[in-house]
């Protein structure tokens, strides 16, 4: 299936208007794909497994900016250092320590979004406020200098159930404002994919994660 263009523009305009940064989700999607949003000037790209990323990163044009949206292993975070322009999904406080490692390897201070787990599944990687509360509280992230933690990021529940999602989001948004006031560097708050990226800019999103409306469906799982 080939790029959505129309689809594309539309949701470019659509969140322009309010200042809400596109994450082109380009996974399983061939270079070819994200080559065509990049000739009409897309930079930010989001990629959910380490192999796929790195082997994309390496085809394609060096000023793309990539967003590590998936689970990420501990082990893994080496083969992304020197290129990652954001990583999404931190969601313990050990992923955030090796993280830091690999930046002071290569004195480089990586961008990342703590997940918050808002979605009833069980199945969803992320924190609970409790723990975001003590990573905040406890000064736990102060020696951590080569991590810049600049934001949230969290996935609804897969539901038809918009309301659940809106709840959700409204739930994430509210810890999003309790935590910025002491916390300044917190700019971003990641959340909102196709089927939901409209209600997640209604409730403050500043950023959003699309894939299916601009590559189509995908085949393999997620
Ligand atoms: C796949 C994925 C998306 C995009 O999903 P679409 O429904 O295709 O827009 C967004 N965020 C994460 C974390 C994903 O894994």
């Amino acid at each position: 299936m080939p790029v959505d263009r129309k689809s594309y523009k539309q949701i470019v305009d659509e969140l322009s208007e309010k200042n809400v940064t596109l994450v082109a989700v380009s996974k399983t999607k061939p270079v070819e794909d994200i080559l065509e949003l990049y000739e009409l000037g897309h930079r930010d790209f989001g990629e959910n497994y380490v192999k796929e990323l790195v082997g994309k990163a390496d085809l394609l044009p060096k000023d793309i900016r990539w967003h590590f949206i998936g689970h990420l292993q501990t082990n893994k975070v080496k083969l992304i250092n020197s290129f990652v322009h954001l990583i999404h999904g931190v969601d313990s406080f050990k992923l955030l320590n090796e993280i830091n490692k690999q930046g002071e390897k290569i004195n480089k201070r990586i961008n990342c979004l703590l997940q918050v787990h808002i979605a009833e599944e069980e199945t969803k990687f992320g924190l609970d406020e409790k723990e975001l509360d003590e990573l905040f509280s406890n000064s736990m992230m102060q020696p951590l200098n080569y991590v810049r933690v600049i934001g949230l990021m969290g996935m609804a529940s897969f539901t038809e159930n918009m309301d659940k999602v809106k709840v959700e989001f409204i739930r994430l948004k509210k810890i999003f404002d309790k935590l910025s006031p002491s916390n300044p560097e917190l700019i971003i708050l990641s959340m909102g994919m196709s089927s939901d990226y409209k209600i997640a800019i209604e409730e403050g999103s500043t950023m959003v994660r699309i894939g299916s409306l601009l590559f189509g469906e995908r085949n393999r799982k997620k």
